[in-house]
């Protein structure tokens, strides 16, 4: 086993008691991997032929599955059919009720894991804000989101009190994945075994519980919101959410689950259910919307759906922006929704995020690459093809994975340079 700090260890036995043996036990194991299918585009059932390393299903999460492997690399990771997630993180987003039709807010978002899950509750209808603080890992998130193939998101890089200050009382659900000390994370990251201490137990609680208090002003009067974090420690726990709600006496409790490794099949996590009762609900002001000619020109040349809903335009790129999220003015927007393009001259260029939002039904030309040629295409080559002229998908086993031209019986690849290797 890593060697635990002698002041963690200290701490776990008061708190547990009788079933400190079982915890230390379970610190010296493996720890549990998974990932979740992403129903935007497959159902477990769908995916068992094609990803056949499905072990078993996560308890609180039906779309959940355990296994032993790193599949970053395969055809369904990057099709976007499935999305590497510890099993316990999972139950954040299960708390969280979401329907589709919601507003919701994932205040800490990136790299995406809880996002992906709400947007595949959501099934298309609502809202997604998935907001990150730091810049590059935004990216990823946007990133990540965009292989999910999710349409009804925005992806914000903001502070928790600034963005407060631009959707008051808006959202019908939050989601605070705090950043934590991480002590369920010990198993598999040395890195959190090294930056553990006392204190930056406390600074973390501090910290989680102003961003609670942010994400308090963004909620709607009867809106919920889970607070969650993967550390075991009760002072980011319990301790912030007695805090938090002795200073909010419009917030009701609804309940506090624990997910610990000597008791489930899963690293470790707490997420925290609470209610706003009756308070005030703010819409917000509509956008600009833009011009779409040229996207709806591209649009009747190569897809066989219209989208309809809003666009805006940020320079030359044109984005699809998710009903009712209004403007974003003095917001930091790094997708205010899905990209689709971009005019290069008058010229469109579909974005790699259009791609892979669609279906294989909605491109009028598509070429299946198969396993073998997967690898090929991520090296960027360029491959023989049936005749035809214009924009194509190129499909792994009929799911996009990104666009390619064909010109005179060749697909040229179009997958961005940066998702290449
Ligand atoms: N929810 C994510 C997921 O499922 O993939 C994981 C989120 S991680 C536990 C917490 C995130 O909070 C990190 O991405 C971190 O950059 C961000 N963060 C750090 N300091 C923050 C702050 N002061 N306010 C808001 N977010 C912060």
């Amino acid at each position: 086993m890593k060697e635990l700090p002698e002041k963690f260890l200290a701490r776990m036995r008061a708190d547990l008691g009788a079933d400190y043996p079982a915890f230390l036990a379970a610190m010296e194991g493996e720890p549990w991997r998974g990932f979740r299918v992403n129903t935007l585009k497959i159902t477990p059932e769908a995916l068992r032929p094609l990803f056949p390393f499905a072990l078993g299903q996560v308890e609180w999460c039906e779309e959940g599955f355990y296994y032993g492997v790193r599949a970053g690399r395969h055809g369904a990771a990057r099709a976007g059919l499935i999305y590497s997630q510890e099993p316990s993180a999972m139950i954040a987003a299960e708390e969280l009720g979401v329907r589709a039709g919601d507003k919701v807010l994932d205040l800490c978002a990136a790299p995406g894991g809880k996002s992906g899950q709400i947007a595949a509750k959501l099934g298309g209808h609502g809202l997604l804000v998935a907001n990150e603080v730091a810049p590059a890992r935004a990216k990823i998130l946007a990133e990540n989101l965009e292989r999910l193939g999710v349409m009804n998101a925005a992806v914000l890089c903001m502070q928790p009190d600034a963005l407060a200050a631009r959707f008051p009382a808006f959202f019908d659900k939050i989601l605070v994945d705090a950043p934590c000390s991480g002590e369920g994370m010990f198993r598999r990251d040395e890195t959190a075994v090294h930056e553990w201490s006392p204190e930056h137990v406390r600074s973390c609680a501090e910290r989680q519980l102003k961003i609670l208090s942010s994400a308090a002003e963004m909620l709607r009067g009867g809106g919920e919101l889970v607070y969650s974090t993967c550390t075991f420690s009760r002072e980011e726990n319990e301790g912030v959410v007695a805090r938090f709600l002795a200073a909010r006496s419009d917030f009701e409790l609804i309940s506090e689950k624990r997910i610990m490794p000597h008791t489930h099949k899963g690293e470790g996590h707490f997420a925290a259910r609470l209610r706003r009762l009756d308070g005030p609900r703010f819409d917000r002001p509509a956008g600009k919307s833009a011009d779409t000619s040229i996207y709806r020109a591209f649009e009747a040349e190569s897809l066989r759906l219209r989208l309809e809903g809003s666009f805006a335009a940020f320079g030359d790129t044109l984005y699809l922006v998710p009903e009712g999220l209004g403007s974003l003015d003095g917001v930091r927007a790094l997708r205010p929704g899905l990209m689709l393009g971009e005019n290069k001259k008058g010229r469109f260029e579909p974005a790699h995020a259009l791609c892979m939002a669609l279906k294989k039904e909605d491109f009028r030309l598509s070429v299946e690459l198969g396993d073998g040629s997967l690898d090929a295409y991520y090296r960027g080559e360029t491959f023989p093809a049936p005749e035809g002229r214009g924009y194509a998908a190129a499909l792994w086993n009929g799911f996009p994975v990104g666009w390619g031209k064909l010109v005179d019986g060749r697909l040229k690849n179009h997958l961005p340079k940066y998702l290449r290797g």
